[in-house]
């Protein structure tokens, strides 16, 4: 096994080399700058090329174009995999639910039709992107890019989803501007000063321009409150150039920068854009999945893994406070495609997070899946989730309460049994992505992987 790690941290070591990254910390910073791609403003977002040289600040804001009756068509690059297409679809599922009055839907996505006009293209490709609002004039789809190794969290999506439902305004059919609405960077908000302060000092000199706020006339904010939670809000330390924070939130003891879900603000921006109460159809029943008459359901496997966190375990921060949790990580496959519960039993207050093909503990929110804390009762997270056999996960096993430790195994329940694979390495390897280790493949983990 040695041997093995010697060879990977050579060859790792020559491609961070090749591609202009010192394999020490002093990487860090420039880790957080988005792909240079020099249209991309704000680090994820493009404009259409007639927007790029308007004033600012010209608004009629109340003509405007938005997804007629809420409805978004779609096109999926074919190349993704089955399992990447199937979230993109289940995330668009779960982005229509919450939105939803009442079951009856505001805005609704649906496989693109020979007859549409207009409609959304996500496409594998550089980095994590997509234009505001939808396109019009000569471009007729609007280009959503989800890198395949960066870009497949479910939060991640949903934000460049939420780019995608803002809207571009017209006057005499020539677009004059933009507006906000939830889905422009929480913090370019008009009332931004009151609520963060940019640290402009820590800002690589070139992407200062991400920073800007916009005024009243140019965005809309429907006067919903400043929101910390909101998934189009920026972390603290986006595109910083010494590893210092680059926005301060005014107010104690709140995070900014999740990409777990939808706020409720976010949620209510969308409603108030789309006058939801006004549209719609009502949504059908969850599915549940029942056994057809005739037949019985295999019964269950059960498997097991247990280990410890130790003072010697690796550790990792969370949630952009400096706080570190210790961790073990295990590789996981499955031999039967199904749905999959990991239960941990412990004495100690756990947190599972499951990653699919790569976990790199620098950048925790690419490639996650699914997380827990409590749902195992006794303060111990259950996962469930469905798991296909041609791809290895990494089930996260740790705390909820920084500097923890203590002994937990875990259960799993599903149609087979499941694989661990203990993942053996060193802490001075910690930042090396684990699935390298034990798949065949050789996958270049995407250092310029975006998180906005
Ligand atoms: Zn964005």
């Amino acid at each position: 096994m040695i041997g093995y790690y010697s060879i990977y941290v050579a060859i790792i070591a020559l491609v961070l080399q090749i591609s202009g990254f010192p394999t020490g910390n002093k990487t860090y910073s420039k880790l957080k700058r988005p792909i240079g791609n020099p249209q991309l403003i704000e680090g994820d977002m493009l404009f259409h090329p007639a927007l790029q040289s308007v004033p600012r600040g010209v608004a009629v804001r109340d003509t405007g174009v938005i997804w007629t009756n809420g409805i978004i068509p779609y096109q999926i690059d074919p190349n993704y995999t089955p399992e990447r297409q199937a979230l993109i679809v289940n995330t668009m599922r779960k982005m229509e639910r919450l939105v939803a009055i009442n079951n009856v839907v505001c805005i609704q996505f649906r496989p693109k039709q020979s007859s549409d006009r207009y409609f959304i293209e996500i496409v594998d490709g550089l980095g994590c992107s997509s234009y505001v609002g939808q396109s019009i004039h000569e471009m007729s789809s609007h280009i959503v890019t989800l890198n395949s190794s960066s870009c497949f969290m479910e939060g991640m999506i949903i934000h460049e989803l939420l780019h995608t439902l803002g809207r571009i305004l017209l006057l005499n059919n020539m677009i004059i501007t933009r507006a906000l609405l939830g889905f422009y960077h929480e913090q370019s908000r008009p009332d931004r000063d009151n609520y963060i302060r940019v640290l402009y000092g820590n800002i690589l000199t070139d992407e200062q321009r991400n920073f800007e706020k916009y005024d009243n006339k140019f965005l809309n904010t429907f006067n919903t409150s400043y929101d910390y939670s909101s998934i189009m809000h920026y972390g603290r330390y986006v595109f910083s150039s010494n590893d210092l924070p680059t926005i301060e939130p005014l107010q104690a003891n709140v995070i900014i920068g999740q990409r777990n879900n939808m706020s409720s603000t976010d949620i209510l921006e969308v409603r108030l854009l789309y006058n939801c109460s006004a549209i719609g159809v009502t949504l059908p029943e969850i599915n549940i999945t029942t056994a057809r008459p005739g037949t019985t359901l295999p019964s269950p496997v059960v498997s097991s893994y247990s280990n410890a966190l130790t003072r010697h375990s690796l550790m990792y921060n969370r949630d952009d406070v400096m706080n570190k949790y210790y961790y073990d990580a295990v590789n996981i496959n499955v031999p039967v495609t199904g749905t999959y519960h990991f239960k941990c039993i412990s004495n100690i207050d756990t947190f599972g997070y499951l990653y699919m093909n790569e976990f790199d503990p620098e950048y925790i929110s690419n490639n996650l899946i699914n997380k827990n804390d409590d749902d195992g009762k006794n303060a111990q997270f259950l996962i469930s989730h469905t798991l296909y056999s041609s791809v290895t996960y990494i089930l996260i096993s740790t705390t909820s309460n920084p500097y923890t430790t203590g002994s937990f195994a875990i259960e799993a329940v599903g149609p087979a049994a499941v694989n661990f694979n203990t993942i053996r390495i060193s802490s001075s390897y910690n930042r090396l992505v684990y699935s390298w280790l034990f798949t065949t493949t050789f996958v270049l983990i995407n250092f310029n992987a975006a998180r906005w």
